[in-house]
């Protein structure tokens, strides 16, 4: 499942001075954005256990990691009304989408978008399919549909958008638009695509369950759903761990391992779920921390490995992904 790669820097997609901006905003935020009394305490997202092997907190959240499954969630949470009045109106969702999204969108599509439109013909193809009716959850400005199109000319676009202007921007470029998040709109039957994808999303939902059986719902019979997000057993999750930005409340609440992510989404009823990790970041992220005075507490080896030069360095991020061992993660779901 290989796709032709081109090089990715983090600063490429997320610019140092903008995004500790964005930090900043968040962590302001969810201290001081919520009605702490609609939180809710919730057991495992992927696999129900109530069992903690550990737990931290962070901008006075509190993550817990697991005993079972090893996947890291955010226990208590908001309710759906508060995460969806987050999105709406916090100051640093707002920041998110004026200015890290339209400062580095280009850059995303040449790094991110078209890896992965060529990653999903690759799933295609190998499983000789050629889904006609393609809905993406979450699909935002209807960027990587319209990409889809100009490779695709007999797709049909569908988007699951709940964002009102985004959803409006989605209808001008001819996609046929259900405005709802795909949890409330996984009961109308006229929603279904042969390929189902939603990128980065799994990580923000309030109920993974309920999300996961919505996927499973809008995924026609035959078809298949690719999705991408972070999950808890890639090397810098697991070697930065408390200390990771990717563990941002609100907006990160959810980081599944493997074995969660396999469970949730054949509880919710697929057949087949495989995942793998075409990560590229995860070196980069640990190095650029350590850079940034933020040292996780490294063995001796790992010391070692990390003072190797670049060549090392990049053969050891392949293996990561080609292990499963990056926290980059792509699930796919099979519908028989
Ligand atoms: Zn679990």
């Amino acid at each position: 499942m290989k796709a032709k790669e081109c090089s990715i820097k983090e600063d490429e997609i997320r610019p140092e001075d903008i995004f500790n901006e964005f930090m900043d905003l968040s962590a302001k935020d969810a201290q001081g954005f919520f009605d702490k009394s609609k939180f809710v305490e919730i057991a495992c997202p992927a696999c129900n256990s109530e069992g903690i092997e550990s737990c931290f907190e962070k901008h006075s959240f509190c993550y817990n990691h697991c005993d079972k499954c090893g996947s890291i969630y955010v226990s208590p949470r908001p309710d759906l009304s508060e995460l969806i009045r987050y999105y709406s109106v916090s100051d640093s969702q707002k920041f998110w989408s004026d200015n890290i999204l339209k400062k580095t969108g280009d850059k995303r599509k040449e790094v991110i978008m078209l890896p992965n439109i060529t990653r999903i013909e690759g799933i295609l193809e190998r499983d000789n399919r050629n889904p006609k009716r393609v809905l993406d959850v979450g699909s935002a400005n209807g960027a990587f549909l319209t990409e889809w199109k100009k490779r695709h000319l007999d797709a049909e676009l569908y988007g699951v958008e709940p964002g009102k202007e985004s959803a409006q921007q989605c209808r001008d470029l001819g996609i046929t638009t259900y405005e709802n998040s795909v949890e409330n709109e996984a009961g109308n039957n006229s929603v279904s695509g042969d390929l189902v994808t939603c990128f980065e999303v799994v990580e923000h939902v309030q109920d993974p369950e309920l999300f996961a059986k919505a996927i499973y719902d809008v995924t026609a019979s035959g078809g298949v759903a690719v999705m991408s997000c972070l999950g808890a057993d890639g090397f810098d999750i697991q070697l930065l761990w408390e200390k990771s930005r990717s563990l941002m409340p609100p907006y990160h609440l959810n980081f599944l391992s493997q074995n969660g992510m396999v469970e949730l989404f054949s509880k919710a009823g697929f057949d087949r779920v495989e995942i793998f990790t075409p990560g590229r970041l995860d070196v980069q992220i640990v190095e650029k921390s350590i850079e940034r005075g933020i040292t996780p507490d490294l063995s001796r080896f790992e010391k070692l490995l990390l003072s190797k030069g670049e060549n090392v360095l990049q053969a050891f991020q392949k293996f990561l992904a080609d292990h499963c061992l990056s926290s980059h993660v792509w699930i796919i779901c099979y519908k028989d």
